[in-house]
């Protein structure tokens, strides 16, 4: 199943990409949290339909979680958002952690994480989500600077 997927999601970046928006059109707003560079290479798509694979799992933990409304959802160095979560910076913060686990752990290693951990531990309580969503809470809360790379890079 996890080759079915990842051969997915790489069609779909590729796909998309050369339509997509570039990061470091944010950088603005990013207060120097993310490098230049890793802007440069991450990318963004806004849209009410996020594509998603077909899943022929048998487990449905894995079938809901797959099937889940949600706001944004990061494949590889490319994240799709819904128009009305578009202007939230803070978002774009969760889904560029993603990005980032994305580019540290490769697409077969990302997935096989992610995918045991919802199913272990449920969408909320899976690390890698725990990871954005605290880091999303950090640069909410706070006015300054700091280096998200290094924080997910020490963390995963
Ligand atoms: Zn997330």
């Amino acid at each position: 199943m996890i080759n079915e997927v990842s051969k997915w999601i790489e069609e779909t970046v590729s796909q998309y990409i050369p339509h997509a928006r570039k990061c470091s059109e944010l950088a603005p707003d990013l207060r120097g949290c993310y490098s230049e560079e890793f802007l440069d290479n991450s990318y963004f798509v806004v849209t009410e339909n996020i594509p998603k694979p077909q899943v022929l799992s048998q487990d449905l933990n894995l079938r809901n979680f797959i099937t889940m409304d949600v706001d944004g959802i990061t494949y590889k160095n490319l994240y799709f958002v819904k128009p009305q979560a578009v202007n939230d910076i803070a978002l774009h913060v969760h889904e560029l952690v993603h990005v980032y686990q994305w580019s540290i752990l490769g697409v077969q290693g990302f997935l096989e994480r992610y995918i045991t951990e919802v199913t272990i531990n449920g969408y909320q309580g899976a690390p890698l989500e725990q990871m954005a969503y605290e880091i999303e809470q950090m640069f909410r809360i706070s006015t300054n600077s700091f280096d998200i790379l290094s924080i997910v890079k020490q963390r995963i």
